[in-house]
Order: structure tokens, then sequence, then C-alpha cells
């Protein structure tokens, strides 16, 4: 782990310390319902407790619905630690699969999945415009700008070690 990483997480253990343990947000969340994988307070609480990054990777689960948020008693965003968890992660090389992919696809046709033609020909029987084609120049400079293409270079070279 890099120095970086362990300084954000302690900003993180900061912001979660007024944390009582009601279970508040893990009874709102609605991803919590269906897999119980994601235990929000147990994700940050994991964090907070060993001060390093958990190998199981349930802040990708979160929706970003920001129910969590909204109910904690004591103001703490459980969201945006888990959007910053996963920041830290995927910056170490650590994102799932399934997220690289679909960033590298994003990277190299502009969308997280190819369109299909079937719903080309919804749109149309729905009189809707065609979706309009992303430029692959100005996304190149928005990954370059943001750091983003370091990243998906990181997490594509940890995977490819790894077959
Ligand atoms: S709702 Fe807030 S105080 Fe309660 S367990 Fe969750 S983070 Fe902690
Ligand atoms: S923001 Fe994430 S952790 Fe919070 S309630 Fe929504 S899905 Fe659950």
């Amino acid at each position: 782990m890099t120095d970086d990483t362990q300084k954000h997480i302690e900003e993180l253990r900061e912001a979660a310390k007024p944390c009582f343990q009601c279970g508040i947000c893990s009874s709102s969340c609605p991803i919590f319902r269906v897999a119980p994988g994601i235990n929000p307070r147990l994700a940050v609480d994991a964090v907070v407790s060993t001060g390093e990054l958990t190998e199981e990777g349930n802040e990708w689960l979160c929706a970003y619905c920001l129910m969590c948020d909204q109910r904690c008693p004591m103001g703490i965003s459980l969201a945006d630690i888990l959007i910053a968890l996963k920041n830290l992660s995927a910056a170490e090389g650590n994102a799932p699969i399934s997220i690289v992919k679909a960033v590298e696809s994003f990277f190299t046709i502009g969308a997280i999945a190819p369109g299909t033609t079937g719903v080309d020909r919804k749109r149309d029987k729905l009189g809707l415009p065609e979706i309009p084609k992303p430029d692959p120049g100005l996304i190149k400079i928005l990954f370059e700008r943001t750091g983003a293409m370091e990243i998906l270079e990181k997490n594509l070279a940890k995977e490819s070690s790894a077959e």
C-alpha cells in the first residue's frame, strides 16, 4: 500500500469516528436487503478498525443511492466513504474485473457496453434520435487529465499477470 493510500485511509477513519454502530445505515440499504455481502456499516468498520483495504471489496456493490447518508444520526457520509474506498482500491490496481472491463470499454468505444441493433430499432420506432457517437479523442484527453488512464493500465496489468 502506498503512503498516499495510507494517508487517505487515515482521513476516512477520522470521518467515520463519530459512528456508534447503531446499524441504521445497514437496515436502510436496499443492496444489503438483496445481497447481504454488502453491509455498509461493516464494510467501513473493517477499514476503520484495521486501517487496511479489505480483500472482499464489498464497497463495489454500493449503488450510491445515499439512503444511508440521509438516515445516519451522526451525519456520516458512508456513501462517500465507500466511494473513496473504491477509488483507493482502484488506484492500488485492485478493482474487480467487471468494473475494469466496463471502464476499458468506455475508453475504447465511449460506452460501458456496445449498442445493439435491437436498441437502435426500438429508438427508431419510438421516434427517438440516434445516440450520438462519442469522440474517442476527447475520451483519451479525459482519461489522461484525470489520471484514469494510469489507473486503468495498472488494473489491466494486474489482471493479465493474474491469468
Ligand atoms: S447510521 Fe451512522 S452512526 Fe449508525 S451505524 Fe451507520 S454510520 Fe454508524
Ligand atoms: S449508498 Fe450504498 S451503502 Fe448506502 S444505502 Fe445506498 S447502496 Fe447502501
